[in-house]
């Protein structure tokens, strides 16, 4: 009998632990050492960086321009205007291959040869400063002389890795969405579940490739808002996103309810929504086109009975009642969590980071910021102040809330010189460059619009959200 080998356990030391290597460990550890002398470990249970990228549906895009996604120090892409398909008009958004390699570079052509990082990919965190290699199973402490930066937090789930959140019979086919990309054969019918971005993408993606809307059909269990894609573009459009800014700051003002409020976002298109008929109960933050509205509105078969519990061979079971289906129809799952819910906590914590947004959403951009904080600041209750953590959207006064936290959190940064020079040269930063536009019509008219509407808009926001 062979005896299994008895690894030995090897002491590292460190300044800072990251553990997570998808986009918020990135955008930290880039920021950090471009902002101070600091060593760093970073280690990841996935054998690359980029976190969820890795196994993302093969035509996933970024909903937001590739231009204000990544880290700091490096461009995602090349900055140019789409000239073509949906997204005419606006800055290109990376797929999930560009995406990994650039991540892949940031660790070989930025990070690794500062001589201040050690990355240790295929392992996994175990509490208490310590990892354990997969491949090796070699055990690790590391002595961490500043802080464990917990960049796992907010990790989200995708329906390749995450069983779907209902039964599949025997004789039923169900796929999770990249699957699609294997099609060989036209299936009976398309049955698309779920009605976030992944969902989104499957039906235009389909639709794209020539399927028929009558030959899919769409469950959706929510209907939601979405951000009008427009107004997140930045470089030379980044006046028309301060303009999209000020029209949300006076809807803000103006609204007598939650739903007013949302009425109005929609009246100056600042949000959309598929179905006109239907009040919307979910905000998640993706941004989508008019083109791409306009397409899913082809799709005339949608179900709204609720979540799927059941797919058996000819039937579905959902919360509101059944559905014929058959075993030639090929059921896409699209209905994994996606975004983490978890609740908001403070980001410095004594000898702790916990990585979260700021501004609604962007994560990298945040991540990179308290980077910056923590290299420039000592003090925890001053470092919680200019990072006031915002829990990842889900319903439609999430949007009041983010909002809020992060114009409150804006008006922190501009008191503090050099958090204003860092906000303008971090590409992260998707409003950088608007003084360059300040000459435009379109922009003085919104610097008005934002000056009259501001202290109105946060009074009344906070009055809407109870706070
Ligand atoms: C389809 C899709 C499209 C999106 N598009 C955008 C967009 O356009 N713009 C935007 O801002 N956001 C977008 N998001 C949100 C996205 O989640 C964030 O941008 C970001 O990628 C999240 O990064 P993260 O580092 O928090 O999480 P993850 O990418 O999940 O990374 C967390 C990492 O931690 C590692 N890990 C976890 N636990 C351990 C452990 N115990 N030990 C070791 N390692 C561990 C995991 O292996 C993983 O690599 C999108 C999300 C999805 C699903």
């Amino acid at each position: 009998m062979v005896k299994s080998r008895v690894v030995p356990k090897q002491t590292i030391e460190t300044d800072y632990l990251v553990v997570g290597c998808g986009a918020a460990g990135m955008a930290f550890a880039d920021s950090l050492i471009d902002a101070s002398s600091a060593q760093i470990v970073m280690v990841d249970r996935r054998h690359a960086p980029g976190g969820h990228w890795l196994e993302a549906y093969p035509f996933v895009r970024l909903h937001q321009p590739s231009a204000f996604y990544g880290v700091n120090s490096l461009p995602l892409g090349s900055e140019t205007i789409d000239r073509h398909g949906p997204n005419e008009g606006f800055y290109e958004r990376a797929g999930a291959a560009e995406i990994c390699g650039y991540y892949d570079r940031v660790m070989r052509e930025r990070l690794l040869p500062s001589g201040r990082v050690r990355y240790f990919p295929m392992s996994s965190y175990l509490g208490e400063h310590r990892f354990v290699s997969a491949v090796s199973a070699e055990e690790v402490e590391v002595k961490v002389r500043k802080k464990l930066v917990d960049a796992t937090y907010l990790e989200g789930r995708v329906p390749a890795s995450s069983a779907p959140p209902f039964e599949v019979a025997a004789g039923a086919h169900c796929v999770p969405v990249g699957a699609l990309a294997s099609v060989r054969e036209k299936p009976a019918g398309y049955v698309v579940i779920g009605a976030g971005k992944t969902a989104l993408d499957a039906c235009t993606w389909l639709l794209d490739g020539g399927v028929a809307p009558s030959d899919i059909r769409w469950i959706k269990p929510r209907e939601g808002w979405f951000i009008n894609r427009k107004y997140l573009q930045g470089g030379e459009l980044v006046g028309t996103m301060f303009e999209g800014i000020s029209l949300q700051l006076e809807a803000a003002a103006q609204a007598t309810s939650m739903d007013d409020l949302f009425a109005r976002l929609e009246a100056s298109e600042q949000l959309f929504r598929v179905d006109a008929r239907v009040q919307p109960t979910m905000f998640r933050g993706p941004t989508i086109s008019f083109g791409e509205i306009e397409q899913l509105r082809r799709i005339d078969e949608v179900v709204r009975l609720g979540k799927v519990q059941r797919i058996e061979s000819d039937r579905i079971v959902l919360d509101g009642g059944t559905i014929p289906t058959s075993p030639g129809h090929l059921h896409v799952h699209c209905a994994a969590e996606g975004l983490n819910p978890a609740p908001e906590r403070p980001i410095f914590s004594a000898g702790r980071i916990t990585l979260q947004s700021i501004r609604i959403g962007l994560l990298p951009f945040a991540s990179a910021l308290i980077a910056y904080v923590e290299a420039t600041r000592d003090d925890l209750e001053a470092q919680n102040r200019l990072c006031p953590p915002s829990r990842q959207p889900n319903l439609p006064e999430d949007w009041a809330r983010g909002m809020l936290i992060g114009m409150k959190a804006a008006n922190r940064w501009s008191k503090e010189r050099d958090i204003a020079d860092w906000l303008d040269r971090a590409r992260l930063n998707m409003l950088r460059g608007l003084e360059q536009h300040g000459s435009e019509p379109h922009v003085q008219q919104a610097f008005m619009r934002f000056g009259v509407n501001i202290r109105p808009a946060i009074s009344n926001l906070e009055r809407l959200c109870g706070s």
